[in-house]
């Protein structure tokens, strides 16, 4: 006897979509049989999704949930993105069922007091699953660095770094080469991957004195500070340093130009293991949309680019060079989001970890005709593979967490902020989507089901990780 029985005729599997009957037990997916094996008294409850889409639960592998936004005078008070219970309950409704932040370093702690302290935020607070990326921030003490090693055996494999302060406000941020060399050394060692925001400090730097000195601060020129050339030259550096450290590997978070997309496809054609992850406003907006009323909107750092740019990274996603469509969501709320119009002071990060799926699907199946499969391996496959979470995420096949999303292509809507459940704002107003989730199921719990929530807040659990061999022997994918 089964749970549940989901009944689809376009079911996106590991080996292609084909006509399935989804047998779950408890949490795990039990079995995929041929139409009509399993009769409706074989399972508590059928779900007839025949017409629809029926995929695994997305993944979101860039999210910030309470996370610190700095306040706009200096001293003021700060904001903080939405809780992992809003966006994670957002997430669902979306159709993403796992999503992964980050434990970040403040002075002096060690790693497993960064875990715990992130911990606080998480634990029964979140509705879907979830795991993070560790953060390290600033001088990084060789114990730190020590300390890597045991997390990645404990399942903690990830770890980001920035390669620049970001604004000139934000000193102490960046990570300095050497510690970083450290760092990937460790991560190769122990069977980690290093997740970078990558761009040339000097160059970005530069750019705002520049920009202040001949009085163009606003943020419309966002792109000229971090820019395409900063990509370029900072991609390039940090895959010199990778390659040359036997058994590292990198993803390269929010890919945003044409140079970083190239620099990734080099360094793959010659073998290094290197991902690419881009962000779904880098994907369909460009630098011109900063120009539009609130165009903060849209913004998230580094920054929008050209349509030559935009027109690079999905060159990327058919040359293997971008991997996965991630949102760097930091939900907060309009006035929050446009409090800053400077270059320095614009608050970063986006919503959209609800609407990502339809809009992808939208973008990609209905518009440029990629097929559902390249569709379902950006935007939840190929993360769980990269990230360490596959099989058990990211795939509908027999032993796999139930996590299954049911894409509707009878639901055509026009995205509307009121209709959504993450904030007050969405740079994707009025955007006309092709299909809608509608059924959401985490590990065998229908989440969502035609507008109804049915989570808890202790439902979300932490997912330990391990990257595969496979991932961090080549370049995959
Ligand atoms: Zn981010």
């Amino acid at each position: 006897m089964f749970d549940l029985i989901i009944r689809g005729d376009r079911v996106v599997t590991p080996h292609g979509i084909g006509e399935w009957d989804i047998a779950v037990k408890g949490e795990k997916i039990a079995a995929l049989a041929a139409p009509g094996a399993f009769g409706d008294d074989a399972a508590a409850r059928v779900i007839n999704a025949k017409g629809k889409i029926v995929m695994p639960g997305g993944i979101d592998p860039h999210v910030h949930c309470a996370w610190h936004i700095p306040a706009l005078e200096e001293g003021g008070e700060p904001s903080y993105s939405a809780p992992p219970s809003q966006v994670s309950r957002a997430a669902l409704y979306g159709g993403t069922t796992t999503i992964i932040d980050f434990a970040a370093s403040e002075k002096g702690d060690t790693v497993p007091q960064m875990i715990e302290r992130r911990d606080k935020d998480w634990v029964d607070q979140c509705y879907c699953d979830y795991a993070y990326h560790i953060m390290l921030r600033g001088a990084v003490p060789p114990s730190v660095v020590e300390e890597l090693g045991e997390a990645v055996q404990d399942g903690y494999p990830t770890v980001k770094v920035f390669t620049t302060d970001i604004t000139p406000s934000r000193k102490g941020r960046m990570v300095h080469f050497g510690d970083i060399w450290e760092i990937l050394k460790v991560l190769a060692r122990e069977g980690g991957l290093g997740v970078i925001h990558s761009e040339d400090n000097d160059i970005v730097m530069h750019m705002y004195e520049k920009l202040f000195r001949e009085g163009r601060a606003g943020f419309e020129n966002m792109a000229e500070v971090h820019n395409a050339l900063s990509e370029d030259i900072s991609f390039r550096r940090i895959i010199r340093l990778a390659e040359n450290i036997e058994g590292a590997a990198l993803y390269m978070m929010h890919v945003s130009a044409a140079s970083g997309v190239s620099a990734i496809a080099q360094s793959r054609a010659k073998g290094f293991p290197i991902y690419g992850e881009t962000l779904h406003q880098y994907m369909l907006y460009t630098s011109d949309d900063y120009r539009k009323p609130n165009g903060q909107m849209y913004h998230t750092y580094p920054s929008l680019k050209s349509q030559a740019d935009q027109d690079g990274l999905w060159e990327g996603t058919l040359n293997g060079a971008i991997n996965a469509v991630a949102t760097d969501e930091v939900c907060c709320t309009l006035s929050v989001k446009v409090q800053g119009n400077q270059i320095d002071d614009t608050t970063g990060g986006n919503s959209g970890v609800e609407p990502r799926l339809a809009v992808m699907f939208t973008e990609m199946v209905e518009k440029r005709g990629y097929t559902i499969e390249k569709f379902v391996d950006l935007t939840s496959s190929n993360a769980a593979r990269i990230m360490g979470l596959y099989p058990r995420k990211g795939a509908l096949a027999a032993g796999s967490d139930a996590d299954i999303t049911i894409l509707d292509p009878n639901e055509k809507r026009t995205v509307r902020k009121e209709d959504l459940h993450e904030t007050d704002y969405s740079p994707w107003e009025g955007r006309e989507v092709a299909a809608w989730p509608t059924v959401t199921v985490l590990r065998g719990k229908v989440m969502v089901e035609n507008g109804a929530f049915h989570g808890d807040e202790k439902d979300g659990q932490y997912l330990k990780r391990y990257i595969s061999d496979d991932i961090r022997g080549g370049p995959m994918l």
